[in-house]
């Protein structure tokens, strides 16, 4: 049957060494991964587990960010505080669900830098009256991200150092190392709550350092062993 109005295409992000794309289906984030993040965000990260969010999927909000390009990301609307979050996004390629943590790598298609880009004022007068968080985390232009390399290709990046640089300085440094809920940890128990399945997206949480952006900046994201991301704020 014809679509009365033509459907929204799907994102495809490049695959480093490959002319093929990976569909984009779902992208979910956890929220409070690292501690000293948490702590940032002036909560106490002992008392609390991390958590799950999305963003949506459509072509507006998902950037990809083809290797040695340079992103622009309209400064968005209605906020006076839009902050950037450095974070490794974890690429499905497998579905399942009750995935158990030990099964959880085979699940992994690879991995990509990504921005979680927040409207840091909506989202915490959301959060402060017990609102959803859509107005702070899932608006249009969001969600950048480099191209995925291959857990064939990278292996697992455990301890793979993040670095966010904001024209030149640094701003975000961490590994991962530091994230409270690992990779394989965040699977599991994602696919408790979803049913994952091939093309989902994993935003993993950002460490310490988030901060605001003006039009005019650039933000660069350098992940070990993945092509770097670099996004520049209209
Ligand atoms: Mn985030």
């Amino acid at each position: 049957m014809p679509y009365v109005i033509p459907p929204s295409p799907v994102v495809g992000l490049p695959v480093d060494g490959t002319d093929a794309l990976f569909p984009v289906r779902r992208v979910y984030c956890v929220g409070r991964n690292y501690a000293a993040h948490v702590r940032e965000m002036g909560f106490d990260p002992s008392r609390e587990p991390p958590f799950f969010f999305c963003k949506p999927n459509d072509d507006a909000s998902v950037v990809p960010v083809p290797a040695g390009t340079v992103a622009t990301l309209p400064y968005p609307p209605q906020t006076g505080d839009y902050h950037y979050e450095a974070e490794l996004v974890v690429a499905i390629g497998q579905g399942g669900r009750d995935i158990a943590v030990e099964q959880a790598a085979q699940h992994i298609y690879g991995y990509a830098a990504g921005l979680d880009m927040t409207r840091r004022d909506l989202q915490i007068a959301a959060r402060d009256k017990g609102r959803p968080w859509e107005t702070g985390k899932a608006f249009d232009y969001s969600a950048p991200i480099g191209p995925l390399r291959r857990r064939a290709d990278v292996g697992a990046l455990d301890g793979a150092s993040l670095v966010l640089e904001v024209d030149g300085q640094v701003r975000q440094q961490s590994t991962t190392a530091h994230l409270i809920w690992s990779v394989e940890e965040i699977i599991s128990r994602l696919s408790a709550l979803f049913a994952l399945e091939a093309g989902d997206l994993v935003f993993t949480g950002t460490p310490e350092g988030v901060g605001a952006v003006s039009p005019g900046q650039t933000l660069a994201l350098r992940i070990d062993g993945l092509a770097p991301l670099a996004a520049r704020i209209a």
